[in-house]
């Protein structure tokens, strides 16, 4: 869908009565006539052609063409489309601008485009308003574009089974370059790959606030947080901050190209914590022997339970044959994150986005957090529309409140994972409206018309992307804080 435009729409007519308004102007005074000359001619108060002069009100084709013989001009030529001048153009786009929404919006007084207003400052004023315009625009589009790019990035990693090659070589040079032979990567050796790359590391308490680090590229240092999150693992946020070095990330070009950028240092991060020779092999006898487990490759190289499925899914279909989906689901029933090369269908927008919207309540994912155990894995079968899945789902506590992380696979695969016996099973209609998004009838009847609830802005990440080089940061603080640290 198209933002609103942020001026009127041209009106119906032809030609804009503004338009027609400001020719009339401009030819009676280039004749010397004044509103009374003019009037006298045609047989009009002078009060009723400042009305046509101004614009405000549709003039009669017989009004006009009385206007046109006074002032000794054709009709057609009175109709012109064109402004009859640069300044009348200016006048033209002040006054269409001061009657629309934006304006209203501002609650800015009216300027008078008359000739007490020099030329310079009506052209200052029209920029201002148009440059205000253009910015509104944009960032009404880019939750539409960030959709977009979102839904090109998911097509990408299906079709190459969500494994990137590449990143897995700079992966094992990285290792190879500071002597790791597998097995978890202890802090010691993070650093170790930082001083390798050139880059120390500097923890401090006043990292601004929309960051999870900052790099200064000009002294090789990198910034981190005095005390981490609880949510986020601090070799991650280091590792992270290298990737972008290593991958010679640039300040990305748009929102598509952001989040591009944002996946490979995701994935070269999840490489180096849990290296690909390593983990394939420890997966591949778990499946010779049945016993695939995410919390088993999670245990194994010490890394957060969605780490582990975010590899798990990198290296099953690549390496073990297996096709898989992942989801990252809000408590709120939200998807924010999935991946999927298994067929499962995803809950989907008309185009296809399927970031923000609601996660059947049948799924693994979302009855998860109503299973008070929340310290063993949970397993499910699940009958959808486009086959049966079997899913492992554990809940977390995030920075934005708790999510469910979940990893699936078709039901013909379920032989190889541990968790197969489970006697959990549900069925899933979705999206038919009857599955779990209308109120069962009963219910309904009662309180149908007889709830008011306050919606409470969305918590999606999507639902106010601000506009910016690297969405979401705020560039001021980053400078502040680089300039106050940098050494000297
Ligand atoms: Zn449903």
């Amino acid at each position: 869908m198209a933002p609103a435009p942020l001026t009127p729409a041209a009106p119906r007519t032809a030609v804009d009565p503004l338009v027609i308004g400001r020719r009339v102007r401009h030819l009676r005074t280039h004749r010397g006539m004044t509103l009374e000359h003019l009037g006298a001619a045609v047989g009009r108060a002078p009060s009723q052609l400042s009305v046509l002069e101004n614009g405000r009100r549709e003039a009669r084709l017989s009004l006009l063409e009385q206007v046109a013989t006074a002032l000794g001009v054709t009709l057609a030529d009175l109709l012109s489309p064109e402004p009859p001048s640069r300044r009348a153009a200016l006048e033209i786009e002040l006054e269409r601008a001061q009657r629309g929404p934006l304006h209203a919006a501002l609650g800015l007084p009216q300027v008078k485009a008359g000739r007490s207003l020099p030329t310079d400052a009506l052209e200052a004023i029209v920029g201002l308003q148009r440059e205000i315009g253009r910015l509104l625009t944009e960032r009404a589009a880019t939750p539409e574009e960030a959709r977009r790019a979102n839904t090109e990035l998911r097509a990408t990693m299906r079709d190459q089974d969500n494994w990137f090659g590449d990143l897995e070589v700079h992966a094992r040079e990285l290792l190879a370059a500071v002597g790791h032979r597998g097995g978890p990567l202890s802090q010691r050796a993070t650093a170790e790959i930082a001083a390798h790359l050139g880059f120390t590391l500097h923890h401090v308490h006043d990292l601004p606030h929309s960051t999870r680090s900052v790099t200064d590229t000009a002294h090789g240092r990198i910034y981190l947080p005095q005390a981490p999150s609880a949510s986020t693992d601090p070799r991650s946020v280091v590792l992270q901050a290298l990737a972008a070095h290593v991958l010679g990330h640039g300040e990305p070009a748009d929102y598509g190209d952001f989040l591009r950028q944002r996946v490979q240092t995701n994935y070269l991060a999840a490489a180096l914590l849990v290296p690909e020779e390593a983990a394939v092999a420890m997966l591949s006898t778990a499946k010779d022997e049945r016993r695939l487990s995410v919390e088993d490759l999670r245990d194994a190289f010490g890394v957060p339970y969605e780490t582990a499925a975010h590899r798990f899914t990198n290296l099953a279909t690549k390496h073990l044959g297996i096709p898989v989906h992942f989801m990252k689901v809000h408590e709120d029933g939200t998807l924010h994150k999935a991946y999927e090369n298994d067929g499962v269908r995803f809950p989907s927008d008309a185009l296809g986005a399927i970031e923000g919207q609601p996660v059947c309540r049948r799924w693994t994912a979302r009855v998860v957090f109503a299973v008070p155990d929340r310290f063993s894995p949970y397993y499910q079968y699940t009958d959808t529309s486009t086959g049966t899945y079997w899913c492992t789902s554990r809940v977390q506590a995030g920075g934005d409140g708790t999510f469910s992380v979940s990893v699936g696979v078709p039901f013909a695969q379920v032989r190889w994972f541990r968790g197969r016996e489970t006697t959990e099973r549900a069925v899933s209609r979705c999206p038919e409206p009857e599955c779990c998004r209308r109120p069962p009838g009963e219910l309904a009847a009662r309180w149908e018309g007889r709830a008011w609830p306050a919606a409470r802005p969305h918590a999606s990440m999507l639902a106010a992307l601000p506009v910016g080089a690297f969405p979401g940061v705020d560039q001021t603080e980053v400078f502040t804080f680089l300039e106050r640290h940098a050494p000297s």
